[in-house]
């Protein structure tokens, strides 16, 4: 083979560009950069987001010769659904497959006239908190913007809801799939600007949470990148406990984090924002009557609400769901001293529950079939082993 030959056999397609995941503001540079109106991209926005389309040939108010140009340098791709199930209750879970053959998990729950989307930031997560399915699986990489809006566009496309009016099946965002949202900042970001877009998912930014563990310095700049409401997953009334439970907190301690998020909702322009505590009860760890009067104690004059979760187990977890009485008693001494309390109900029962579970499951199962089939030369869907 010649030089020239061989420079054309192994030069690589140039890659399209993923309009799934671009906010307005870049779509409108990206139409820029082709002279195009910056119209063009609330035209194609309302196409991908409103509508589930993902072929430019069926984006009729675009001229032919732009959805030529588009279909050779840019795709419409949504991650993959590698697994579904479906709860007797509702509840929608699918282990969702990323560009590499990772799984992430995305949860959909309905509750009356609303429907709650959990999504995944990263896959995996390097913070290890003890208690956490996702956390023993360790850290892989950071989800795009794209994978990560995905989560909405297929939890839409898996209930056919675009003929129902945009983003109706998901009323509600959580931010609290796998990994840690503001460890992955800028895609996230990204993301939940197009969550609150009315071009794309037109959520409220009440409607839309961002849970952290902690990343403290990160917390403290998100207030000048979005307006969303914040959750705070605390699990702990002392640092000591804290310390152990969720690692980062011997980075960032107790003090520090509640400032932050302080800081973060006293710069939102309504001032009526309040942060969401979330508190995962660990039977004979953090459960106990004196741990709740401490957590009252260390959260009075805060701006704040409660989320108790009675922890969901998982093979190997260590730990253990409380006694519907513990969580009883816990929840009575926060409400004796004045506090805004939910106990999150347990839902979806019947499938693997807990955040990172189906996603172990599938892999265990999907590394097992891999093996069977080793002889015969097949590949995995996981990259690896
Ligand atoms: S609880 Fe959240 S931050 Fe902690 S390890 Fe699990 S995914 Fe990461």
């Amino acid at each position: 083979m010649t030089a020239p030959q061989q420079l054309i056999a192994t030069a690589a397609p140039a890659a399209r560009v993923n309009l799934l995941g671009l906010t307005r503001v870049q779509l409108e540079a990206f139409f820029s950069d082709l002279g195009e109106k910056r119209f063009r991209a609330q035209q194609v926005m309302k196409w991908i987001h409103h509508r589930g389309v993902r072929d430019f040939a069926d984006m009729t108010d675009l001229s032919q010769s732009l959805r030529e140009t588009l279909r050779d340098i840019a795709e419409i791709t949504p991650p993959v659904i590698a697994e579904q199930q479906d709860s007797v209750d509702g509840t929608r879970k699918w282990a969702i497959a990323v560009e590499g053959g990772s799984l992430v998990e995305a949860v959909l729950i309905p509750e009356g006239d609303r429907a709650t989307l959990c999504v995944s930031s990263q896959v995996g997560c390097s913070l290890d908190c003890t208690f956490c399915s996702t956390g023993k699986q360790g850290f892989q990489r950071d989800l795009t913007a794209a994978e990560i809006i995905g989560q909405v566009w297929l939890a839409i496309n898996s209930y056919d809801g675009w003929q129902s009016g945009k983003g109706r099946v998901v009323t509600n965002v959580v931010m609290m799939g796998m990994g840690e949202p503001l460890l992955n900042f800028d895609n996230v970001v990204a993301a939940m600007n197009l969550m609150c877009d009315d071009l794309a998912y037109g959520l409220s930014k009440r409607k839309v949470t961002l849970s952290t563990s902690g990343v403290v310095p990160n917390l403290d700049r998100l207030a000048d990148w979005a307006d969303v409401s914040l959750a705070v997953s605390l699990h702990a009334p002392n640092d000591a406990l804290r310390d152990q439970i969720v690692p980062i907190n011997r980075k960032y301690p107790i003090a520090r984090l509640l400032q932050s998020a302080r800081a973060y909702i006293d710069a939102q322009p309504d001032k009526k924002r309040v942060v969401t505590i979330e508190y995962t009860l660990l039977a004979g760890v953090n459960d106990s009557v004196a741990q709740a009067e401490e957590l009252a104690a260390l959260l009075k004059d805060y701006p704040c609400k409660i989320n108790l979760i009675p922890f969901n187990d998982f093979p190997d977890s260590g730990y253990q769901r409380p006694s519907g009485n513990a969580v009883s008693r816990f929840w009575q001494v926060l409400i004796d001293a004045g506090f805004v309390v939910t106990v999150r109900t347990t839902r979806g029962d019947d499938i693997d529950a807990a955040c990172g579970q189906l996603v172990g499951e599938v892999v265990d199962r999907t590394r097992r079939s891999a093996r069977h089939r080793a002889g015969r030369g097949s590949q995995s869907l996981l990259q690896s082993d």
